[in-house]
């Protein structure tokens, strides 16, 4: 039931100083950072991290997107986590997603106005879609040394 799963702030998340805020949610919630990094990806690792993706219309606005700048890189863990973390970060089109969630408060644009302007949508935050891909990024994105064992106070006290 304890999972773990990769979120990363994408660009627009770091260049607007939205890290702590973003981090913030998932410590709120009693989610442990078990791993915690900023990186700057280049092209062959976008396209490995994507790679469900890279043959759809929006592929190459979201390369340019997702290597603009650095990202910060995190291992999640808690009961549920992969779906939960979903849950927080909200619906992959701001417009959709619910006042509440990290891409309901802070972002607002559609899919159709992201496509017009072919550019990708600006929604802050990367999250797993589901227990194999959350298993495939973690290993993509982290070592085994990177990643922290501790016991945080949720263990404790809400869990
Ligand atoms: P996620 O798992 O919620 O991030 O969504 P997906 O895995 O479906 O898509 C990956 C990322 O590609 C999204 O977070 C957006 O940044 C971008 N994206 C997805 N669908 C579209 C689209 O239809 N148009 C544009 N412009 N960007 C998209
Ligand atoms: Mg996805």
């Amino acid at each position: 039931m304890i999972e773990a799963t990769l979120v990363l702030i994408k660009p627009d998340g770091v260049m607007r100083g939205l890290i702590g805020e973003i981090i913030k949610r998932f410590e709120q919630r009693g989610l442990k950072i078990a791993g915690l990094k900023m990186v700057r990806v280049d092209e062959d690792f976008a396209k490995q991290h994507y790679i469900e993706h890279v043959d759809k219309d929006f592929y190459k606005s979201l390369e340019e997107f997702i290597t603009s700048g650095p990202v910060v890189a995190m291992a999640i863990e808690g009961v549920d986590a992969v779906e939960l973390v979903r849950k927080v970060v909200g619906a992959t089109e701001p417009k959709s997603a619910l006042p509440g969630t990290i891409r309901g408060d802070y972002a607002h644009v559609s899919y159709a106005y992201a496509d017009k302007k072919k550019i990708s949508i600006k929604n802050l935050v990367h999250a797993s879609g589901n227990k194999e891909d959350a298993e495939r990024e973690l290993n993509l994105w982290f070592s085994i040394e990177e990643l922290h064992s501790y016991p945080n106070v949720h263990e404790l006290h809400t869990m």
